[in-house]
């Protein structure tokens, strides 16, 4: 009988190193943080000294100039000793937009600093209150003046910029009535956080995203500052904010690529990212899985575990099989992008099997544990919060059905 969950028997080196570094960070730990909704400093911290955060940084600039693949394990061992890889996930996919768009001097300016943890990129700033998942209609502009851009607008659910040092941006460059195609005329720059809020604004009280639908444009903000942020309140201890931009001056240099061309950027990010998820997803699934599957073998109710029950005992069977598929097509994704080949449906379809399965598993878990489910001391109901968030971020459920129905099948265009 298998008494561990057996996670896949690749990369047992790095899965060791990592193991024994997660060990030091306990549930009384990450307990403690969710409770006082604090971010992970020490946690993060140890993880840069080891070098782990700058995996995808080629040696040439400081990093180790490991693939996806390797990254993405990163992620699933902290999501499967019981941490949170969302505090500090930003910075390997935003990274990558830096190595793969970045020039020459953009990356020897940054990527070393990032490598060593002098600099943190933990931030992307994509999303609007307006317009949600409809990233082409974003409203925020950056207007060449010079040598400067100046930004204006707003963001939301803009996660880690309290704590990171650095930020990539998407603003509209070309208004969308003088571009052919709606995904021309946008363009992505790198943010230097703390000459931003440093300008005279400060970080604002919390407060609620409550927005009314269609989304909320904030004019009560005071227009005193380069930028404004205000953290949002939110189900999950997962820092993130409300942006204003006001006359925010950038330095032209700090373009990344091609002025118009961001969005094609971005999207090419997004893949990372959606894999990355889908590894942190996998890493849920299996800690709720070995949860499940320990506490049923260990409380007895009616004289017998519960475990022994099949009401009890199939559930926890099907979350293993559903994560075992999930996680083939996650390292198909990682595969396919460290080969540098189109990934796009294999990252979409990963991150939905494994944020699927994480929540079966998540919620089988729950119920496995009864009453005690909700006690917040068995780690459970914390990592139930935690999983669920992948279900709607980076990207929902029903948009990936949307990619898989248009560019998969070929069915009409829904919008
Ligand atoms: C905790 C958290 C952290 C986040 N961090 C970041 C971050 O760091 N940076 C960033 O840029 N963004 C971030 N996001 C934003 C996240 O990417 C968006 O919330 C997500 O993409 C969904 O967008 P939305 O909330 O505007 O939903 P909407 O676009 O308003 O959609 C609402 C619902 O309608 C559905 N829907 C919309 N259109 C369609 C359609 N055509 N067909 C069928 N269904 C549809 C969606 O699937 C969704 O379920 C974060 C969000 C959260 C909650």
């Amino acid at each position: 009988m298998k008494t561990q969950i057996p996670t896949p028997d690749t990369h047992q080196e790095m899965r060791e190193a990592l193991r024994g570094l997660c060990g030091r960070f306990d549930s009384a730990y990450w307990q403690k943080v969710d409770h006082e909704r604090g971010y992970p400093e020490a946690f993060v911290n140890a993880l840069t000294d080891a070098g782990w955060l700058a995996a995808l940084i080629p040696a040439d600039y400081g990093g180790s100039g490991l693939g996806l693949t390797e990254a993405s394990v990163i992620m699933e061992e902290i999501n499967l000793s019981g941490g949170n890889a969302g505090s500090c996930h930003g910075q390997m996919y935003n990274m990558g937009t830096l190595l793969r768009h970045g020039s020459e001097a953009q990356k020897r300016h940054y990527l070393p600093k990032i490598a060593t943890g002098e600099l943190r990129l933990q931030t992307m700033a994509v999303t609007e209150p307006t317009t949600g998942t409809d990233t082409t209609q974003l409203k925020t502009t950056a207007v060449r003046k010079g040598d400067r851009y100046v930004v204006n607008g707003q963001k939301v659910w803009i996660s880690r910029i309290q704590h990171s040092d650095l930020m990539i941006l998407l603003a509209r460059t070309t208004p969308l009535a003088e571009v052919k195609k709606k995904s021309e005329g946008m363009s992505i720059f790198i943010v230097d956080l703390k000459q931003a809020i440093g300008k005279g604004t400060a970080v604002g009280q919390p407060q609620d995203a409550k927005a009314p639908p269609g989304g909320r444009e904030d004019t009560s903000v005071p227009s005193a500052g380069a930028m404004v942020v205000r953290p949002i309140l939110n189900m999950v201890n997962h820092e993130t904010n409300e942006v204003f931009f006001d006359n925010l001056e950038i330095p032209a240099e700090n373009l990344i690529g091609e002025e118009g061309k961001g969005f094609k950027y971005i999207l090419d990010g997004l893949n990372a990212e959606r894999t990355l998820i889908a590894a942190e997803c996998i890493g849920d699934a299996w800690w709720f899985i070995d949860r499940a599957r320990r506490y049923a073998s260990e409380r007895q109710v009616f004289g017998r575990a519960i475990g022994q029950n099949q009401g009890i005992q199939f559930p926890i069977a099907a979350d293993y099989i559903e994560t075992e598929a999930a996680n083939l097509m996650r390292f198909k994704a990682c595969a396919l992008f460290d080969a540098g080949q189109p990934c796009g449906a294999e990252a979409n379809m990963a991150k939905y099997l494994a944020a699927k399965a994480s929540w079966e598993a998540a919620n089988n878990c729950l119920q496995t544990h009864g009453g005690f489910g909700f006690a917040c001391e068995y780690d459970v109901e914390r990592k139930f919060r935690e999983t669920r968030l992948y279900q709607v971020a980076p990207i929902s459920t029903n948009l990936i059905y949307s990619y898989v129905a248009e560019h998969l099948l070929g069915l009409p265009r829904s919008f």
